[in-house]
């Protein structure tokens, strides 16, 4: 299975708490987050909560096998099977699983959140979705979810990071710099961290 590869480089994750301890609570930036260890491994439970498919279209993720471009067959995951060519077929372009965030809370950490307020989508549906709709900024006051009026970044339309392109820049958008509202650049640590 040597010749099989479907994850995209990543940059090295680190634990959050280092993170914090290196840069201060006042630098650690939304893309910092998404480099962390912690996040890796709740947008791995979400991949793998949903098979790895696309909750909208139900493609799943590609690999490269032998030279040919494959989806990737579900049961593949499992380890229980050998490699299924007979449920795979021959794709054109890739296709990349991404964990998508049903609506943020302010004050929340990325992964604390219950695995039922995210989603698998490949990366079409991501940004299509993203284009569709706006996702809902709530803040919480107590136990109410008070929504707010965020814009979303024009060029990431509010999705924030592209994991296909993790080999460049980490994969973060580079306008809003993973902020994904704009109401949110600048001033990352007045809202992703609890007083
Ligand atoms: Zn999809
Ligand atoms: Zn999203
Ligand atoms: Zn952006």
């Amino acid at each position: 299975m040597s010749q099989l590869s479907s994850v995209p480089n990543q940059t090295p994750s680190r634990p959050f708490a280092d993170v914090l301890a290196e840069m201060g609570k006042e630098n650690v930036s939304y893309k910092d987050l998404l480099a962390t260890n912690e996040w890796r491994v709740f947008r791995k439970t979400i991949i793998e909560r949903d098979d790895y498919y696309c909750s909208k279209c139900g493609q799943s993720d590609t690999c490269w096998y032998n030279g040919t471009l494959l989806r990737f067959a579900k049961f593949y995951h499992d380890g229980k099977q050998e490699f299924p060519f007979e449920l795979c077929r021959m794709v054109d372009k890739r296709y990349y699983l991404h964990a998508h965030h049903k609506h943020y809370i302010l004050g929340r950490l990325p992964w604390e959140y219950s695995t039922d307020e995210l989603t698998t989508l490949c990366n079409e549906c991501h940004v299509q979705i993203h284009l569709d709709q706006v996702i809902q900024v709530y803040k919480q006051i107590g136990e109410v979810l008070q929504p707010l009026n965020f814009t979303p970044c024009v060029k990431c339309k509010g999705v924030g990071e592209f994991p296909e392109y993790a080999h460049i820049e980490s994969g973060v958008c580079f306008h809003c710099n993973g902020a994904r509202y704009y109401e949110l650049i600048g001033h990352p640590e007045s809202f992703w961290f609890k007083d």
